[in-house]
């Protein structure tokens, strides 16, 4: 096979007895299928629905029971187990080498309303495997490890934001699909939201973050992948547009003496459609809702209220294709008599994943005999904001026909096993050969 030892050689003091353990490990460990499957079984009982899928969203019930019985195995496993600020589920187990920032892999139990049995659970178990893999193994890695399974990724990554410290206090006022309120759900779940900017960690204080993740697409499905190599995750912003004209009687109003705040949204819309379109890059730009004021069918519309989203791989993209929407914006306002006011409202960042930790992530694979390709993620993830703290690598694993978010979610077994023995692959040569 060879693969380890093109990961290593890195002629760092200690690489050579490391590659010696990290060659017979990697050859030697490996995901106990059945129990794996056993505990997703498990891990699917927590707000179990009728359609078969799960309720499980954040600071329910459902979704603390979760934790705390995550927290379980996880301690069996040797680490030992908090939760931070913000109510992420930290478990850590310390490494030889006192000197080494952690590694951090994981992903989230919460779903969506209605969701299925695989998003976040197939990297929160395939993560707590390797956890189990290894303290059966008697292996301590060089590096320390942090398992985190992170709080309310569904509902707007507030675990992973405030470890960046993205969370603006408002969003602590927000009510969840749980009934609560962000704040009052990261109680819950035993954090402070009082000290929410304290969750924040420094730059560079991790050595790698790896997340294993369905796809939620059917890429890897249709093309008999077993793999899937991330390349990144795609940027979103969202503005609330408000087009003011004037409200008016729409019999007695003659044509030319209008300012028609819909016929200033419909231009809008078009525009946004073929400025994404028209432009080189893989952006995408949507306007998902409108709503005109006062809304009777004989009234001129003085006020429409629209959404824009645009996404692409870099925040670069999706800056220039906002400044080209805004000036096709000012020719609208010029020629229609209407003005548009634009206020963001959602940031998620474009996250590269590191180069270094795609080719292990491949490597790793063609080791297994497993095949790989290197893709984008359409769907974001935690590993969007750890981006900002350390180099992050994601794993795809196929999801059946691509359906996700729904009770028919499905990523079979078998792949879940693959995933989780690139994951614990990737993990050791990121602990053995390093990221330097
Ligand atoms: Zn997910």
């Amino acid at each position: 096979m060879g693969a380890t030892g093109a990961w290593l050689g890195t002629g760092l003091p200690g690489a050579a007895a490391a590659f010696t353990v990290s060659s017979g490990l990697a050859q030697s460990l490996a995901a106990d299928s059945s129990r794996l499957g056993e505990r997703l079984r498990m891990l699917a009982t927590f707000g179990a629905n009728q359609a078969g899928g799960i309720d499980r969203v954040a600071f329910s019930d459902a979704n603390i029971e979760a934790l705390d019985w995550c927290e379980g195995h996880l301690r069996e496993a040797g680490f030992s187990v908090e939760r931070d600020l913000v109510g992420n589920l930290v478990a850590r187990k310390a490494g030889t080498d006192p000197s080494l920032d952690p590694i951090m892999f994981g992903s989230h139990v919460d779903s969506v309303p209605g969701g299925g049995n695989y998003d976040g659970q197939v990297g929160s178990m395939g993560a707590m495997e390797v956890a189990v893999v290894l303290a059966d193994a008697n292996h301590t890695t060089r590096h320390p490890l942090e398992i985190v399974y992170f709080t309310n990724e569904e509902g707007g990554k507030t675990g992973s934001r405030a470890l960046v410290g993205e969370v603006e206090p408002f969003e602590l006022e927000i009510e969840t699909a749980s009934g609560y309120t962000i704040g009052e759900g990261l109680q819950r779940l035993g954090g402070d939201p009082d000290r929410l900017a304290d969750a924040r960690r420094d730059a560079g204080s991790l050595a790698a973050f790896l997340e294993l993740h369905i796809e939620q697409g059917a890429v890897l499905d249709q093309d008999g992948m077993d793999i899937g190599v991330v390349e990144g995750i795609v940027g979103i912003m969202r503005w609330n547009v408000v087009v003011d004209g004037m409200t008016n009687h729409a019999g007695t109003t003659p044509m030319d003496r209008r300012q028609d705040a819909m016929v200033g949204a419909a231009r809008f819309v078009t525009a946004v459609h073929r400025v994404a379109r028209d432009t080189p890059g893989r952006q995408v730009a949507t306007v998902g809702r409108l709503e005109a004021e006062p809304g009777a069918p004989n009234v001129i519309p003085g006020r429409v209220r629209m959404t824009l989203e645009i996404r692409d791989l870099s925040m670069e993209g999706i800056e220039r294709t906002f400044d080209a929407i805004r000036a096709r914006a000012e020719d609208i306002e010029e020629s229609t008599g209407v003005s548009f006011s634009v206020d963001q409202f959602y940031i998620s960042r474009a996250a590269p994943t590191d180069l270094r930790i795609r080719d292990m992530i491949e490597q790793s694979a063609d080791a297994r005999g497993l095949s790989s390709m290197r893709m984008p993620s359409g769907a974001g993830h935690d590993a969007q904001s750890i981006a900002l703290l350390c180099p992050v690598g994601m794993i795809f694993v196929p999801s059946v026909r691509g359906i996700s978010h729904a009770p028919d979610e499905r990523t079979e077994l078998a792949d879940i096993v693959n995933g989780t023995n690139v994951l614990l692959d990737t993990l050791l040569a990121i602990d053995t050969g390093g990221l330097g």
